[in-house]
């Protein structure tokens, strides 16, 4: 079904009082055309590339039209953001289409971001530029390949449309093309939508959906109650704390950790300004508009999550006689948290199990990687490389950024490797399971912010093709990769300083 083109479906900006969503119809585009999906993604939809081929696809997809039975809504919730209580937030520019169920009887709620404006849009326009796009595009099925529980991907359509950001990109306010992402995953829902209730004092709509949540994304949860529900704030602890794990492994840094994005799922959400550790740096953040306090580094991010589920904790506070069932999730946070960072331990320096000296030992490779500049991804890749008869620090002469590091560290590298050499020889592991628990653990590549904005700069002058090929890099991020060495490289100088390659503004 077509959709008219008056944009004011629904889209009214506005309080929504005793709601959790809002019908809400897309804004048609002037030209929608695919250009790129996931072949996974659609594959579990079952969607094959004939139907993506068909104009008909492109229009619903592009928010032109309507498939049979989708009655779009925008979600309804609240957040802190930036440690600060931000009232009604709400999906101002993610408008949901439906569910569908795949073939294995799971459910998919499939999402436009980018659709045009909602009740949430707060002012603003509702829509996406295309690099914002590509980055969310690529490093949603990136991620979800790292095996990192994310949000997935379906498609990128390009709308043939301009969108105005008279926000500062490269010291200029520009233009530039719109694009819609369509999200997916089992479900939207946020830290922020039972945070808006409760600010509100609606219990009963929090109790509604604290009910609907637990019927639809944790079936698995029996019990009855209050025992139902501290056994669902345990689990999400737990998720979590599984999360927080999954990205300190990889290098990822969030950058916009607000309640409001913060999945009921323990699923990575909303990729705004993130970024991937390059020179390891527990204090990097790739969000300018957190430069100064960095509240959303790299090392916080742990802590960071411990904080929001405290703020979830208080939300969902209101089911509860007392918040002894509250301190102990957030307990079990910590727990969950501590057991994850000590099998990131064990996996990632190739080792049968996690003793307590590991996790010194590995701390002290985070070390020598700060003093030396030297490159997260590069560096955990070269302990395929230790020879634990005869450690030598040659594998790692070529991953670090500033040679004058390099060469002051070298002492701190030496006394490191002898280290984990004299602990490798105690260890029960055979060569190749310890290679390939390496392999496993240590990613060779990562969509590093400079291959990001390679391809935007390319997709703008209208070529794909590196969207395609760092999406296809992207699927098998673990394996070695011929003929692709390059994009498995340290950070070139050029990106270094350059907008888009280190640091990202938060709405774009
Ligand atoms: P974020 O910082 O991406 O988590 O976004 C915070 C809030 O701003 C959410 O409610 C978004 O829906 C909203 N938002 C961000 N960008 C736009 C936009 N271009 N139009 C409307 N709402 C937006
Ligand atoms: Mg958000
Ligand atoms: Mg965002």
């Amino acid at each position: 079904r077509e959709l008219p083109g008056d944009p004011e479906h629904g889209a009214r900006l506005r309080q929504v009082e005793g709601a959790l969503y809002s019908r809400v119809q897309p804004t048609p585009v002037s030209s929608p055309h695919v250009v790129a999906w996931s072949a996974e993604m659609a594959g579990t939809l079952g969607l094959s590339p004939e139907d993506i081929a068909t104009p008909q696809f492109a229009a619903v997809f592009g928010g032109n039209a309507l498939a049979e039975g989708m009655q779009p809504w925008a979600s309804n919730y609240g957040g802190h953001q930036f440690g600060v209580w931000a009232g009604q937030l709400g999906d101002g520019r993610a408008i949901s289409l439906g569910e569908v169920l795949d073939g294995q009887g799971h459910r998919w709620e499939l999402q436009l971001k980018g659709a045009g404006p909602t009740p949430y849009s707060r002012g603003a326009d509702g829509r996406a530029v295309l690099r914002s796009s590509i980055r969310e595009f690529l490093c949603s099925e990136a991620m979800h390949h790292l095996g990192v529980p994310t949000t997935r991907a379906l498609c990128l359509v390009a709308t043939g449309e301009a969108v105005v950001r008279d926000m500062f990109y490269d010291g200029h306010p520009r233009d530039e093309p719109g694009a819609i992402v369509c999200r997916v995953a089992p479900s939207f829902i946020r830290f922020g939508h039972f945070e808006l209730p409760y600010a509100r004092n609606d219990v009963a709509l929090l109790r509604r959906l604290a009910d609907f949540t637990l019927r639809r994304d944790f079936p698995h949860l029996h019990g009855e109650g209050e025992r139902l529900y501290a056994d669902w704030f345990d689990e999400v602890c737990e998720r979590t704390a599984h999360l927080l794990a999954q990205w300190m492994r990889v290098g990822f840094v969030h950058g916009v950790m607000n309640t409001d994005n913060m999945s009921i799922l323990g699923l990575t959400i909303d990729y705004g300004p993130y970024g991937w550790i390059d020179d390891y740096d527990p204090d990097w953040t790739p969000n300018t508009t957190d430069a100064l306090r960095r509240r959303y580094r790299f090392g916080q991010q742990p802590s960071v999550a411990w904080w929001n589920l405290a703020r979830l904790a208080s939300a969902i506070s209101p089911l509860f006689a007392d918040t002894a069932p509250l301190q102990a999730g957030l307990e079990r946070y910590a727990a969950a948290w501590e057991a994850a960072d000590r099998a990131n331990v064990a996996a990632k320096l190739g080792l049968a199990q996690c003793r307590d000296g590991d996790v010194a030992l590995r701390d002290g490779l985070h070390a020598w990687m700060h003093a030396a500049s030297a490159d997260m991804t590069l560096t955990w890749r070269a302990l395929l490389a230790v020879d634990p008869a005869a450690p030598s620090p040659v594998p790692f002469a070529d991953v670090c950024y500033d040679e004058a590091r390099r060469e002051g560290a070298e002492p701190l590298l030496r006394d490191w490797l002898e280290r984990y050499a004299r602990r490798l020889r105690e260890d029960p592991l055979p060569p190749e399971s310890r290679h390939a628990h390496l392999r496993a653990a240590n990613p060779k590549y990562v969509l590093r912010n400079y291959l990001a904005q390679e391809a935007i700069d390319l997709a703008e002058q209208g070529d794909y093709t590196r969207v395609h090929e760092l999406l296809d890099i992207m699927r098998h991020p673990y394996d070695e990769q011929p003929g692709r060495e390059r994009y498995a490289r340290k950070r070139p100088d050029w990106a270094k300083q350059r907008p888009g390659c280190s640091m990202l503004s938060c709405s774009s």
